[in-house]
């Protein structure tokens, strides 16, 4: 395959196609030429909804038997804002000084390079066949509103009769050094409403009227005076911070009728979404006494999960330590992603390229992490079919 299975090499390809949500940018056909011409049976479909765009998506998959190993990831990408500040322009995958440039270098091209590259490496070793299964599930949906992406692809294999044991998906999870973290599960996020209604009237006649801010002053101090939890072995504390307060009045001798302040809360297993919106609740009615107020809720697709540490996590955080000398910590702070999809299925860990200049101009990764990620991703795979 000669420099097909270098992960430099693809990446290079990967970056070069221009795959901004919801593009698939030659992307998702550039890998499923490479792995069909090593031997998977390659799906390639399209997701829709009314009201978002068409995403393309990709599922691949070498071998029949168990256990089954599922590599995810996303060839979408956030746009490049403006390219003339690109130093080397976002597209190009220019190497220089021994890292490579380029939107999607470590969110998460790179990442796939290195799984596809060290799957290949595997494969030639193994002679050709796992010794049970291994796929990719790639989607192009991931960075925008992630409804034709990875949650519909685990349906559509699932109702296929796919099985999974376990998957890593190759997001950037390490924060200053390749090995430095595995993300092992992710808090949950909840957005609401909190809405005090008030009565209407002249400023000069304050007794007519009942001030929605007096209220929304007191219901804000009553949700920020507590913590929600103090955190646990695998979470840091869960957070709630007000994002906007809003009256919205624009007359100075006017008392609004109506008070709304947006919120979003970053919750830990210490909650179930239906125990979360309970205490938010009964804090809210605590502080506001007889001010009318309700809180409305927007749906989430975001809960809280956690892979427990075991025999998995303990298998990846050994191979980081064998190629690293680095052992991982097990986190499971940052944003949302797929994995919150994943773990429905099978249990999922990240474990990717150094995320320091994800969705930043002249994003990039060093060259040698390239190797290295492919090097880990290789000893695990040793490791799980041993
Ligand atoms: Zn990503």
């Amino acid at each position: 395959m000669g420099n097909s299975i270098d992960p430099l090499a693809i990446a290079r390809d990967l970056i070069r196609c221009p795959s901004v949500t919801p593009a698939e940018g030659g992307a998702l056909a550039y890998l499923a030429d490479l792995l069909r011409r090593a031997g998977f049976a390659v799906h390639r479909m399209t997701f829709t909804q009314a009201g978002t765009p068409d995403i393309e998506n990709l599922y691949a998959r070498i071998g029949g038997a168990g256990p089954h190993l599922m590599f995810a990831g996303h060839t979408d990408v956030v746009p490049p804002g403006n390219d003339t500040a690109w130093q080397h322009p976002p597209f190009a995958a220019e190497v220089a000084g021994g890292m490579l440039y380029g939107r999607g270098a470590v969110d998460m091209k790179g990442g796939i390079a290195c799984a596809v590259a060290a799957v290949l490496h595997h494969l030639a070793a193994a002679g050709g066949k796992p010794k049970g299964s291994i796929s990719f599930l790639i989607t192009g949906d991931e960075e925008s509103v992630a409804v034709n992406g990875t949650i519909k692809l685990l349906q559509w294999a699932a109702e296929r009769g796919e099985r999974f044991d376990h998957c890593i998906l190759a997001e950037p999870s390490n924060v200053e050094t390749l090995g430095d973290t595995i993300k092992i599960g992710r808090r949950g996020s909840l957005n609401g409403t909190l809405i005090v209604t008030g009565r209407q009237a002249h400023v000069a006649y304050p007794h007519r009227g009942e001030n929605p801010i007096r209220g929304m002053v007191r219901i804000l101090a009553g949700l920020m005076a507590e913590p929600l939890d103090a955190g646990n072995a695998n979470f840091q504390p869960s957070n709630l911070e007000f994002t906007t307060v809003d009256v919205g009045n624009p007359t100075v001798n006017l008392i609004p009728g109506e008070a709304r302040a947006r919120f979003n809360i970053r919750y830990n297993d210490c909650h179930t979404l239906a125990s979360l919106k309970a205490l938010i609740e009964r804090r809210a009615a605590a502080a506001a006494g007889a001010v009318r107020h309700a809180i409305e809720w927007d749906a989430s697709n975001a809960d809280v999960f956690v892979t427990a540490p075991g025999p998995f996590t303990d298998l990846v955080a050994g191979a980081i330590v064998a190629v690293t000398g680095r052992q991982p910590e097990f986190s499971t702070s940052g944003g949302t992603s797929d994995a919150r999809f994943i773990k429905d299925h099978c249990e999922v860990v990240e474990f990717g390229l150094v995320g320091q200049t994800m969705h930043q101009v002249d994003e990039h990764v060093a060259v040698a992490d390239l190797e290295t990620l492919t090097a880990v991703y290789r000893r695990i795979l040793e490791r799980y079919f041993a």
